[in-house]
């Protein structure tokens, strides 16, 4: 039996057997149609598509440029990890849970608080450099 996996939660779904789920995400540029002008007729295309050209393979070398312009992304989800996505699909909950996590956290341990305490800084040397240098 061909065996499917949760791509959040890793849990083995048999194929046919369990109910899964498919997400299939599409990511391209969003391109708003300008409106053709005056100024846009009067231009010299072929020098504007030749310099085009110049540009694109300028950025071949750089990385972060060359992204692709559009990707498909598929992914197989288990019926509870279905559930979850549809109530969150962009995974704002994920971040701000780790928000809450992070102010909790400094919350109940003002002591051991990153800017405090163990580190042995002053509360002289705690003050805002632009501070001192009045
Ligand atoms: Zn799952």
């Amino acid at each position: 039996m061909l065996h499917v996996t949760c791509d959040l939660c890793r849990k083995e779904m048999c194929h046919g057997h369990d109910h899964r789920y498919v997400v299939k995400i599409e990511v391209f540029a969003a391109h708003d149609p300008g409106k053709i002008t005056e100024a846009d007729l009067d231009e010299d295309h072929m020098e504007a598509v030749s310099e085009l050209l110049r540009e694109m393979e300028d950025n071949l070398d750089d990385p972060d440029l060359a992204e692709p312009i559009y990707k498909q992304f598929r992914y197989d989800l288990c019926p509870e990890c279905h559930k979850k996505f549809l109530r969150d699909p962009l995974g704002k909950g994920a971040e701000v849970r780790l928000q809450q996590k992070l102010v909790s956290r400094l919350q109940d341990s003002p002591d051991t608080g990153v800017c405090s305490g163990g580190l042995g800084i002053t509360s002289a040397s705690r003050r805002c450099p632009a501070e001192r240098t009045l």
